[in-house]
C-alpha cells in the first residue's frame, strides 16, 4: 500500500463545492478518501458530489456555515454519525471584501475574519476529540500569498490569512502528542470565482500576477490536489506546523 493511499479515510473539505476546495477534494477522492463537501450552496455541492463520486469514492454534501459555531459542530457530528470517523479536515472556505482599510466597516471586517479565521478555530476544536480518540488526524488550513504579503485593498483578508499561519503553528504544537498534524497551504494566484472577482475589481491584477509568477501562468484548481494528498496521508506524518506555498514561485522572488 502506498504511503499516499487514503482508502478508508474520511475527509471534510469546507468550501469543497468549487474552486481550490474542489481541486483538493478531487485529489483526496482520487487517492481513495470519502469526501464530505461542506459549504452553503446546495446546488453547487450536489454537482461537486456527483463529480467526486465519479472518481470512484464516496462523497456526500453536508450544509454548513463555517462562521457559525453551532453549524460547524453539527457538521462534525453529522460526519461522525454517518461514517464513524473523521480523519482529515481541510479548512478552505474563504471570502474577501476588497476595500482600503479606511473604508472597511466593522461588520465587513468581522465577516471576513469570522469566515476565514475563526472558522478554522471552530472546526479544528470540533474535530479534535474525534481525531484524538482515533489516535491521530490531519488538518490542512488554507492561507494565501497574503499570509506573507499585505495588499492595500485587503486588510481583513491579509489579517485573517496571517492569522491562519500562526493558528496552524499553535495547534500543531498543541496536538503533535496526539499524532494530529496541522499544516497550512499558501496558494499563489489560482483561477477561481474568488479571483475572477478580484480581477474585475483590481485594475491590472491579471497582468501583474503573470509578470511576477516565475511559472508564467495562473494556477488551476488541480494544482492543489497533490499537496492535499501529501498533507492528508501517512507521507506527511513527521510534517507539522509548516506552510507550503503552491504558487508557481510567486513568493520566491522580490
Ligand atoms: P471560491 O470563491 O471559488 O470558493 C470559496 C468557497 O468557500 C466556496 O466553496 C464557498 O461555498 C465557500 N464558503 C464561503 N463562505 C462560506 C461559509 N460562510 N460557510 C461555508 N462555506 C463558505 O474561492 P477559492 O477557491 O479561490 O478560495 C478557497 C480558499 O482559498 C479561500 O480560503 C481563499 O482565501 C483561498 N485562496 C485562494 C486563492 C486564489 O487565488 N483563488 C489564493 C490564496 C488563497 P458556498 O458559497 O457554497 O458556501
Amino acid at each position: 500500500m502506498s504511503t499516499f493511499d487514503l482508502t478508508g479515510r474520511v475527509a471534510v473539505v469546507t468550501g469543497g463545492n468549487g474552486g481550490i476546495g474542489l481541486g483538493m477534494a478531487r485529489g483526496l477522492a482520487s487517492a481513495g478518501a470519502t469526501i464530505v463537501v461542506a459549504a452553503r450552496n446546495r446546488d453547487k455541492s450536489d454537482k461537486a458530489v456527483a463529480e467526486l463520486s465519479s472518481l470512484g469514492g464516496r462523497a456526500v454534501a453536508i450544509a454548513v456555515d463555517v462562521a457559525d459555531e453551532a453549524s460547524v459542530n453539527a457538521l462534525v457530528r453529522a460526519t461522525v454519525d454517518r461514517f464513524g470517523r473523521l480523519d482529515v479536515l481541510v479548512n478552505n472556505a474563504g471570502i474577501n471584501i476588497r476595500k482600503p482599510p479606511q473604508d472597511l466597516t466593522l461588520a465587513e471586517w468581522r465577516q471576513v475574519i469570522d469566515t476565514n479565521l475563526t472558522s478554522a478555530f471552530l472546526a479544528c476544536r470540533a474535530v479534535y476529540p474525534t481525531m484524538k480518540a482515533q489516535g491521530g488526524g490531519k488538518i490542512i488550513n488554507i492561507g494565501s500569498m497574503m499570509s506573507i504579503f499585505g495588499a492595500p485593498y485587503a486588510p481583513a483578508y491579509s489579517a485573517s490569512k496571517g492569522g491562519i499561519v500562526q493558528l496552524t503553528k499553535a495547534m500543531a504544537a498543541a496536538w503533535a502528542p496526539d499524532h494530529i498534524q496541522v499544516n497550512a497551504v499558501l496558494p499563489g494566484w489560482i483561477d477561481t470565482e474568488l479571483t475572477i472577482n478580484a480581477r474585475r475589481e483590481v485594475r491590472g491584477l491579471h497582468e501583474r500576477v503573470l509578470a511576477r509568477t516565475p511559472a508564467g501562468r495562473w494556477g488551476g484548481i488541480d494544482d492543489l490536489g497533490g499537496v492535499a494528498v501529501f498533507l492528508a496521508s501517512a507521507a506527511s506524518d513527521f510534517v507539522t506546523g509548516t506552510e507550503i506555498a503552491v504558487d508557481g514561485g510567486y513568493s520566491s522572488q522580490g
